[in-house]
């Protein structure tokens, strides 16, 4: 159908057993003229994106004109009677008096008053307990006016304790009157404003162990559930199919253009069932009863048991296709003729607006689903304006009959829309049924996003952590180097340049440190002299100097075997050596090896005078605490044997004597050999 194309849009707020009946007939007698219907069915209209997807309908697709089956406040009236100004096209309302449009209402004093006369008058009711329909409510309100004047006009008094609001719903109505009932027994009839609340109000007689009608009598109104109640339920049949039919003639009329009756009061008529009986009836006619009782609820049952059975599905699903595919599957058994399913499209949303990641453009939507006479039909999943309601390969469904356009939405999030035709089956059922899916469909995508989500955070996080696994490996390699760096250049500082030796600093440390550790007893230090080495430079030249240097430099590190022990250049041609664990002996032992290294490297030295090889001297100094309470003074004991060992002609080890030491002790330590004076 294109937007051009001629069709009636019914507006209504739910589907149940009153709206369903109203349009059905409408639509029958629409279809002689050619006219498809639409419904438009959902909540409110003050709020919320239903309210948008019905002015996007009025806007896109201007129907030819508008039926609305009422059951709004008188606000959204109010916003709905504005909304349909602005279209300016032909409309009836059915179910109140419009005063400014054509409407068609059913009568409510004319159905009241000989219920209430068959209750009061013929069967004898006194004590009458009242149950509301939904308080602002005009056919509420018309009703409850009618009960009090036909009581008043028996001067039977209107028990205000008696009076309960059960909003023309199943349990609200059930739970005023066991509320009720926990206070008052003594009624002896109920008067319920509709059928749906007299059912729940029979039901909670019944659980409390009043029978109906024996001890309380019970009344209905509008005649859709009356007869599938055991017993049946005597109630005002307000003539739907007449409504309906009447409003499809009105509307019919407007188009052609010819005079219309503006305001009709569809008569209503009593209908007496068992609810409210005086003796027995016909067995014949509750033979009866009692059959179509049993096949009504076998329908139910069979209803309800697909509505379960897809409550049921629907908790297994963990994808969109799963979804519909539980729904598919099951559509038929929940009296579904037609059932198309299109879903809102989704756009990535900016960082930050959407907590899940994805955004609804309900201006536009895909199919997920079209089933039509036990059948899926395979279409493409095409995009397309909402405001079509079915992609162009499926339009034509639209040009037949009645489809009820419904929106799936969950906490005020728009979804989708469901498109369908029901031919049986509960319409309370049905509600439910749109719920469920709403929410699954709701489930999965969000589980969907937010896993999305999640996985986006993971791959962050995981980039993150190799980008500072990254940055940590840079700065540990940096940081090794630079360790690496100062330890070269702490080596550095601590080995003499020439002879690559330890240096006097790194002996200062090493004599230091050692002496902490153990202090004065055992640690010896050797001073070492090279002999005549003036002489040396001034007849081999300096570079032959340097080089006679390096080779003392390793004899004397080669005679050093512990590890603890340290060889060093102290400065220009002297050496000193840290022996921390050698004693006396040790020290001598040393000592004497430097020299026979030397000897054994063999260097020249024609101008010596002590003798024709290169040759050095040698002061011992060996801790002792009572001389010594610091290693300088070590230091310069072995400083002093050097000194002697010159004196007595060099090329010689001289061990220090307490003489040597600046400490005047006046003893002689016996252990100690004095002055000797090794060749
Ligand atoms: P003694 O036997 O009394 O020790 O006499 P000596 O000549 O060795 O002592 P003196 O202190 O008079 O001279 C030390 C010489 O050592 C002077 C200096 O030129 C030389 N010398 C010091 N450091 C170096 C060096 O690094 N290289 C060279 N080639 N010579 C050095
Ligand atoms: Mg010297
Ligand atoms: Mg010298």
């Amino acid at each position: 159908m294109d937007s051009n194309r001629e069709h009636v849009l019914a507006i209504v707020t739910s589907m149940d057993e009153y709206q369903a009946r109203v349009l059905r007939t409408a639509q029958d007698r629409l279809a002689e003229h050619g006219l498809p219907l639409l419904v438009h069915c959902d909540g409110p209209l003050a709020r919320g994106a239903a309210a948008e997807m019905l002015v996007e309908l009025l806007d896109n697709r201007p129907p030819s004109a508008v039926l609305n089956v009422n059951s709004l406040d008188a606000q959204e009236q109010e916003a709905l009677s504005r909304l349909l100004d602005n279209v300016g096209v032909p409309s009836v309302h059915v179910g109140f008096r419009s005063p400014h449009r054509a409407s068609i209402w059913g009568d409510n004093a004319g159905g009241m008053r000989p219920l209430l006369a068959h209750l009061l008058d013929e069967h004898g009711a006194r004590r009458v307990a009242l149950v509301r329909g939904i308080a602002h409510h005009p056919d509420s309100i018309a009703r409850e006016q009618v009960f009090r004047a036909e009581m008043a006009a028996r001067d039977l008094p209107v028990d205000e304790d008696l009076i309960v609001t059960g909003e023309f719903l199943p349990e609200p109505a059930y739970a005023a009157v066991s509320e009720l009932l926990t206070r008052r027994r003594d009624m002896d009839a109920i008067v319920a404003l509709n059928d749906m609340s007299a059912i729940s109000t029979i039901a909670a007689l019944t659980e409390v162990g009043l029978r109906v009608p024996e001890d309380v009598a019970v009344t209905g109104f509008d005649n859709d559930l009356a007869a599938r109640q055991w017993p049946g339920l005597t109630t005002v049949d307000q003539n739907f199919d007449e409504q309906g039919r009447v409003a499809a003639e009105m509307l019919i009329e407007q188009l052609d253009g010819t005079h219309v009756s503006r305001h009709v009061m569809v008569p209503s008529q009593l209908v007496v069932r068992g609810s409210v009986a005086d003796g027995p009836g016909s067995p014949a006619a509750d033979h009866a009863c009692a059959i179509e009782v049993a096949r009504l609820d076998k329908g139910q049952l069979a209803n309800q048991d697909a509505s379960l059975a897809l409550s049921s599905a629907l908790t297994r699903c963990w994808t969109v296709p799963q979804v519909v595919d539980a729904v598919a599957t099951h559509l038929g058994r929940l009296g579904m003729r037609r059932w198309f399913l299109s879903l809102y499209d989704r756009h990535a949303a900016d960082r930050g607006a959407s907590p899940h990641g994805s955004m609804v453009d309900t201006s536009t939507a895909h199919l997920a689903l079209a089933y039509t006479c036990g059948e899926r039909l395979d279409l493409p999943a095409d995009h397309f304006a909402s405001h079509q309601l079915l992609p162009s390969s499926a339009m034509h469904e639209l040009e037949d009959g009645m489809l009820v356009a419904q929106q799936l939405a969950v906490l005020g999030r728009p979804l989708g829309f469901v498109l369908y035709e029901q031919t049986d089956g509960s319409a309370r059922l049905t509600a439910m049924m749109h719920t469920e899916v709403s929410r699954a469909i709701d489930a999965v995508i969000t589980t969907h996003e937010l896993e999305g989500h999640a996985h986006k955070l993971e791959r962050v996080v995981d980039h993150r952590t190799r980008e500072l696994q990254a940055e940590v490996a840079t700065r540990l390699h940096a940081e090794r180097e630079l360790r690496r760096a100062n330890a070269e250049l702490r080596r550095l500082a601590m080995v003499d340049g020439l002879t690559r030796i330890a240096n006097r600093a790194a002996f200062e440390q090493h004599l230091e440190t050692t002496w902490a550790a153990q202090r004065a007893e055992q640690l010896s230090v050797l001073m070492i002299d090279v002999d005549a080495f003036k002489a040396f430079n001034d007849h081999y030249g300096h570079v032959m100097g340097d080089e006679a240097l390096r080779i003392a430099a390793s004899c004397i590190e080669d005679s050093v075997h512990d590890p603890q022990d340290l060889a060093s250049r102290y400065g220009g041609e002297e050496f000193a050596v840290v022996l921390p664990a050698s004693g006396v002996a040790g020290a001598a032992a040393v000592a004497q090896r430097i020299r026979d290294h030397l000897a054994d490297a063999n260097i020249p030295h024609a101008t010596s005078p002590v003798s024709d090889r290169l040759t050095v001297s040698i002061g011992i100094a060996v801790g002792c605490s009572e001389r010594h309470t610091c290693p300088e003074e070590l230091v310069n004991e072995a400083d002093r044997a050097l000194y002697r060992a010159k004196e007595q002609g060099r090329d010689r080890i001289v061990i220090a004597t307490p003489e040597d030491s600046p400490v005047d002790s006046g003893t002689q330590p016996t252990a100690r050999p004095a002055n000797v004076a090794l060749p």
